[in-house]
Parts: structure tokens; sequence; C-alpha cells
């Protein structure tokens, strides 16, 4: 049997392609699409959370399901402090992710918590304004654009 004895097969090709219904940085904060809703609930109530593994007590960032110290899935959500400071930053003056293009430049660095160091856009400053140590707090922005979920997520802005 040849390659020629084969029933010839062909694929059609759509002339459009519908993208991804949400083809951008944030996720979908809703129970049916994420194991970590209770952070945004908890974001859009005012509260800044993550996850504490009740077996090894390692606090996570970002929240997670199951603790990745310990594999334990037996994890508590604790509150975080809404005031940290800046351990590093940089200025974002190119591209940047699908959503935030038109947002450049601006300044994206890692905030240090005490229990978490996170990575975070930091609002309201230029990058010439800021300095590694400098007070920063939580802001909580909407995410514009959402197509059919009011989604939330975190910055910082100085203090
Ligand atoms: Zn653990």
């Amino acid at each position: 049997m040849t390659d020629d004895d084969l029933p010839r097969k062909t694929v059609s090709i759509p002339d459009e392609i519908e993208l991804l219904r949400l083809l951008d940085f944030y996720e979908l904060q809703d129970p049916e699409h994420t194991r970590i809703h209770e952070f945004y609930d908890n974001l859009r109530a005012g509260e800044f959370t993550t996850t504490r593994c009740e077996e090894c007590e390692t606090v996570h960032f970002p929240p997670r399901i199951v603790c990745p110290e310990c594999l334990s899935d037996d994890l508590e959500y604790v509150s975080l402090p809404h005031e940290g400071e800046i351990h590093s930053f940089t200025e974002v003056r190119g591209t940047a992710a699908i959503g935030m293009n038109e947002d450049t430049p601006f300044v994206a660095g890692t905030v240090d918590l005490g229990d978490v160091r996170l990575s975070a856009r930091i609002d309201d400053a230029g990058y010439d304004d800021l300095s590694i140590g400098d007070p920063v707090r939580l802001k909580t922005v909407e995410i514009d654009n959402s197509i059919d979920q009011d989604r939330v997520f975190y910055r910082f802005e100085t203090v």
C-alpha cells in the first residue's frame, strides 16, 4: 500500500479566526474559571489576601490551591499588609502586555510586604521619581475593556 492508495483528506481554512474571548493579562475571576476566586472577591471588598499553608505555614504569593513546598492542599486565606516598600523597579517603555500597550511608559517593580515580595505596577510616579525603599500602598483597579466580567487587580502607588 502506498500513499497514493489512501483517500485524500482535505481541510478547509476559515477566512477569519475568532480570537479568544479574553486575550489579555488578566484571568477570569469567578469560581467557574479560577480556584483562587476568593483572592479576587477579597480584593473587590478592599482586602489584600493570599494563601498560607496550614501544614508547613508557608505564605505564598500569588495565592495557591496546593502548597508548592509540601504539596498540602490545606490552605487558608490570610491578610497581607496594604503598605510596603519598593524592592526594585523599572520602567516599561516599549511593548507591554496586551491590554497595557496604551499605558506605556509605566513603572513596574517588586514590592516587599514583609511575608511576601510580589511584582506589581507602581502608579502615580515616574521612574525618575522613585527610589528603592520608597513606601508604597495598595491600590485596587478595575480592569478596562472587561468583556463579560467586572474584574479587579492590584497595583501600588507611592505614599
Ligand atoms: Zn506547605
